[in-house]
């Protein structure tokens, strides 16, 4: 069973990447941020809190996003593999994550960074947030608090699994087949 981090800042299209792979390796998406989106719509309590922070471009906490995880990974016993997108964004989620995965006999294989300049990522999810409907794409404010906080919580993961020897960047700019090419390569590669 495959496990791969897609990683990268807000805007860099760890979603768009995502949807690609699933349709060519049959591998199950997680993303905690569409988790926590599909609960909002739902008007669920785990909902009404994690609208609380997203909508302020925090993180959700720690312990329920970790709980959530868990969950998801567990109910697809029989998956082929995984792409985790969004999650681990946090030291302790990472090392929660690598416990969950060893402590079933398997382990992250690979963290694949897509690689964006920041005036980039800004233009996209001003651009995405014109159709996308999600508030924390409308608003310069809460863009910006996002990518401040990646850069202070997320991007040390990059360092995590450089040292595990599982980190592999990819330029996120180009085009969209480009990139779902290059990340074909490191995948089948690993
Ligand atoms: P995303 O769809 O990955 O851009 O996530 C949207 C928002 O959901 C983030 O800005 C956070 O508020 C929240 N979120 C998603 N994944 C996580 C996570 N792993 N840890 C904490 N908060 C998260």
């Amino acid at each position: 069973m495959t496990h791969l981090v897609l990683f990268g800042p807000p805007g860099a299209g760890k979603g768009t990447q995502s949807a690609f792979l699933v349709a060519h390796y049959g591998f199950i998406h997680l993303s905690t941020g569409d988790i926590f989106r599909r609960n909002i719509k739902g008007k669920t309590e785990l909902g009404n809190l994690a609208k609380s922070y997203m909508d302020k471009g925090r993180l959700v906490p720690d312990e329920v996003t970790i709980a959530l995880l868990k969950d998801a990974w567990s109910s697809h016993a029989d998956a082929k593999g995984f792409i985790f997108d969004g999650f681990p964004r946090t030291t302790p989620q990472a090392e929660a994550l690598d416990a969950m995965l060893e402590g079933n006999g398997y382990q992250v294989d690979a963290m694949i960074g897509l690689e964006v300049r920041e005036s980039e990522l800004i233009g996209r999810l001003l651009e995405r947030g014109k159709t996308s409907g999600r508030p924390d794409d409308a608003n310069e404010a809460v863009i910006a608090s996002r990518i401040a906080v990646y850069r202070k919580e997320t991007e040390p993961l990059q360092s995590y699994y450089a040292a595990q020897k599982k980190y592999q960047g990819l330029s996120g700019e180009g085009s969209i087949e480009e990139i779902t090419q290059g990340l074909k390569v490191i995948i089948e590669d690993i």
